[in-house]
């Protein structure tokens, strides 16, 4: 069984405790924090396990790198704690399941994965995708949402199996070995998740925002400004690859978008809500949409620009309500395209 790669001594020299003490959600002090730490080091039973509502945000906080939150949905697991009730696990263990029925087809570059996001299809033309080819299935499905199921197991289980299909089927064939993830997630998958757990890639994923800053320099001639003042919500599997999260920036300079100042964003960033939904703590996931829409509506935004689609498609009908027009951040920079 693979096992996170965590470097206890590092933890238990840790000071600090950042990955405890700036969860929003636990609420404990230094001390409490190197209490609870000394429990996960243990791998004990703990108040972390309770009440963790999978943000993410201590992936990012640690900062050495040291994987906390694999940690915590791993002992999650191990001490039957099932953040999501076991009905809707169940249920959505069984209808993301791969199918085997996974054929060579032909590829050319770049290749766009949509992971299970077959509604996105429509959006991979234009010039920013030009020529691509694209794949999507749960036979290529990167399974990283089970973080928020208690369930490294699973994802462990699936997940080199469907980076050999990915090689074997879509890339190798075809004499390819770059991969765009449209998906934040199985860009997080591929490198932070993989690199974590010792789990092979033999391609290079490319994260969607750096081919996207290409296109756009390529395609610079093109471009005509926005003008627009927009709110950018971020995900909760960024945290698992912050060193992404700059190029929001980059690409917003690129198309003439002014970020709007707000209190929830970069590293103080609200989850969706959509897992605190599934987590049946519908109170935290309405005070949470309420924060997030609020902290919108005053920054004077008139876009709010999501690279996850499920916070996309979790939102989408609230912001409007205020006003703001959703949209994703390929979907932007193909308007400033004129596409
Ligand atoms: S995971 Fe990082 S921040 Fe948390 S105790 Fe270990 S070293 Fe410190
Ligand atoms: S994933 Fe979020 S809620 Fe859970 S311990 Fe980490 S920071 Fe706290």
């Amino acid at each position: 069984m693979l096992t996170v790669n965590l470097d206890k001594d590092l933890c238990l020299k840790c000071t600090t405790i950042d990955c405890l003490v700036r969860c929003r959600y636990l609420g404990l002090d230094l001390e409490q924090a190197t209490q609870e730490r000394d429990r996960l080091m243990a791998e004990e039973n703990s108040q972390v396990l309770e009440d963790c509502v999978t943000c993410y945000a201590c992936e990012e906080y640690c900062p050495y790198g040291n994987h906390p939150f694999y940690l915590i949905v791993e002992l999650q697991e191990r001490h039957g704690i099932h953040p999501v009730p076991k009905e809707i696990e169940e249920h959505q263990v069984a209808s993301l399941a791969p199918k085997g029925k996974i054929q060579y087809r032909e590829m050319h570059a770049p290749v766009i994965d949509l992971c299970t996001f077959p509604m996105l299809k429509d959006s991979i033309t234009g010039p920013l995708f030009e020529n691509a080819s694209f794949f999507w299935g749960t036979d290529v499905f990167c399974n990283l949402m089970y973080l928020h199921f208690g369930k490294t197991s699973l994802i462990n289980e699936r997940l080199q199996k469907n980076i050999d299909n990915i090689w074997n089927f879509y890339l190798k064939p075809n004499n390819l070995d770059t991969l765009v993830c449209y998906h934040d997630e199985c860009y997080a998958t591929f490198t932070s998740y993989a690199q974590a757990y010792g789990i092979e890639v033999p391609f290079t994923p490319v994260h969607l925002f750096d081919f996207i800053i290409e296109r756009l320099t390529e395609l610079k001639d093109r471009i005509i400004p926005l003008n627009i003042r927009a709110a950018y919500h971020r995900n909760c599997s960024n945290r698992l690859i912050p060193e992404t999260h700059d190029r929001v920036d980059e690409i917003f300079q690129m198309i003439g978008v002014e970020r709007v100042e707000r209190q929830y964003e970069d590293d103080n960033t609200l989850c969706c809500g959509l897992s605190f939904d599934a987590q049946q703590r519908k109170d935290l996931a309405r005070d949470t949409q309420k924060k997030i829409l609020d902290d919108i509506q005053t920054s004077g935004a008139t876009y709010c620009v999501y690279n996850c689609p499920m916070c996309l498609f979790t939102l989408q009908d609230k912001v409007r309500s205020i006003n703001v027009t959703p949209i994703l951040m390929p979907d932007l920079c193909q308007k400033a395209l004129g596409a």
